[in-house]
């Protein structure tokens, strides 16, 4: 815990440097995950610098200070853009970019003493659920259920949740389009935050889908997650869809309110694909909740199950036009063969450097973006999307402060299981729980719960109306502390 580190640094009984060594370690050790694709081994001067700020007690102690992350390490996930340091997108397309500028929430934690560890994986452009679509190869699970049985990570902020949940590091920052930061977080056995779209700058993030794409948290309490938050609230925006707003940290500390919650469990949730362990652990903690004295009710989201392939044609047509900058000529991998017209150049750039995934949603995207396909896929899913918010609002409205429901419908597949899966069917399962919460924009977090009878964690979502971000977080450190969940050592 960051509060933890902090300790020992004042008490002297550990420098920032030393823990920079002992974060470079764990990670070299660990290189087997493959949970990142860039270490930051010049990290060590800035950790020198962040040991001097310590010793000179640059107010570095008082919670309220700008630099409250003096010397810790923080890994960030490949798709957002950092200043001198490789951002690839686990693409080979973009496998020598170098940005000039750091991404709005980078720049933050820097600001605050934070040192950027490295850049970890993730499946290409964010478009997957395994981590197991990246140019530089699959990430593994630090929980498995037999020995040398891997199990996925989750994806596609895989490679951050590994580099938490192992211990190379404390934080990571990941990013949530359909799922991403929760779905792997929920199998690591961690914590895992989406918050509300426009409360966070997307400035530098590398966009997947920008009207749904939010740089999240990871980390293995809720305590640390509101931290961070607290840090990377602060981002200079650069982002219009960004709003302006004060975090009430006196909030997150109040745990008199939470008999006076009233907590939905969405009865669509309960799909035919949700396992029975799951099923059962989702029943467990509204016990716990319903024996604090909050209501808790059954309510009904009709079009959840519609979410999912709604999501699909969106991601696409966003994706088309994302990536329609990566042609080699301005952005992008150039293939060195010499090229009769100016197209199969293009061509060639493109096919040689985009996976097979990308690929694909670049073409479906095109195809439901041509004018005449125009309003009967991308107008019809846009209205869709609108009555899944509306489900939400209507939660909201009849007065429930939180949903709950299972974050995964199962525990971590086995890795060679789900490969034998396109990438669509993976998705549609992988997303399920996870994917509304970004069609209404509201707040989501993931916290682990119990080990399945193979020892694989199993997690709940909680999720809030918009922009109620430090409530949402309040009400899981509340369940957090009753659940004791305990971490992999
Ligand atoms: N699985 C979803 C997709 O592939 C979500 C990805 C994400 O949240 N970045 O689009």
């Amino acid at each position: 815990m960051i509060s933890a580190l902090k300790k020992r640094f004042q008490e002297q009984t550990l420098s920032a440097v030393d823990l920079y060594i002992k974060t470079l370690n764990a990670i070299d050790n660990k290189s087997g995950l493959n949970a990142f694709i860039y270490i930051n081994k010049n990290g060590i001067k800035e950790a020198e610098k962040c040991q001097q700020n310590i010793l000179n007690g640059n107010l570095v102690f008082v919670e309220c200070t700008s630099r409250i992350l003096e010397g810790i390490p923080i890994a960030v996930k490949d798709n957002f853009c950092t200043r001198n340091m490789p951002t690839t997108c686990a693409s080979k397309t973009l496998q020598n970019f170098v940005p000039t500028y750091d991404a709005a929430v980078v720049d933050c934690l820097k600001s605050a003493g934070a040192v950027i560890v490295g850049k970890t994986n993730m499946d290409e452009f964010a478009m997957g659920s395994g981590t197991v679509d990246s140019a530089f190869g699959p990430t593994k699970n630090v929980w498995c259920s037999k020995p040398n049985k891997w199990h996925i990570a989750g994806g596609s902020s895989g490679g951050s949740c590994v580099a938490v949940a192992s211990g190379m590091c404390e934080i990571a920052l990941g990013s949530d389009t359909g799922g991403s930061i929760r779905n792997p977080a929920s199998y690591c056995g961690i914590v895992g935050y989406k918050p509300s779209y426009g409360l966070i700058s997307r400035h530098g993030l590398i966009p997947l889908v920008n009207s749904m794409d939010c740089p999240g948290i990871i980390a293995k309490t809720v305590d640390d997650i509101f931290k961070i938050l607290s840090v990377i609230v602060r981002a200079k925006a650069y982002d219009s869809t960004c709003i302006d707003v004060c975090l009430d940290t006196d909030e997150f500390y109040n745990t008199t309110l939470i008999e006076n919650y009233r907590i939905a469990i969405p009865e669509e949730y309960n799909c035919d694909s949700l396992s029975e362990e799951v099923k059962d652990t989702w029943n467990y903690v509204a016990s716990v909740i319903d024996n604090s004295k909050a209501i808790v009710q059954k309510v009904s989201m009709p079009h959840t199950s519609a979410s999912v392939a709604t999501y699909s044609v969106l991601n696409a047509c966003e994706v088309a036009s994302n990536m329609a900058r990566y042609t080699g000529l301005l952005y992008g991998y150039r293939s060195s063969c010499e090229h009769e017209t100016f197209q199969s150049l293009i061509a060639t750039n493109r096919f040689d450097s985009l996976g097979e995934v990308v690929r694909s949603r670049i073409l479906s995207g095109n195809y439901f973006l041509l004018k005449r396909n125009y309003e009967k896929y991308y107008e019809q899913s846009l209205k869709v999307r609108r009555l899944i918010a509306n489900d939400f609002n209507k939660v909201w409205q009849n007065g429930y402060n939180f949903l709950v429901t299972p974050t995964t419908l199962t525990t971590a597949p086995l890795l060679k299981d789900f490969k034998s899966l396109d990438n669509r069917t993976q998705c549609a399962t992988q997303d399920y729980c996870t994917q509304p919460a970004n069609m209404s924009g509201c707040p989501a977090i993931t916290i682990p719960v119990k080990l399945s009878s193979d020892q694989m964690p199993i997690s709940i979502q909680i999720m809030a109306p918009n922009f109620s971000d430090v409530r949402l977080l309040q009400f899981a450190n509340w369940l957090e502390a009753k659940l004791q969940f305990s971490q992999k050592q």
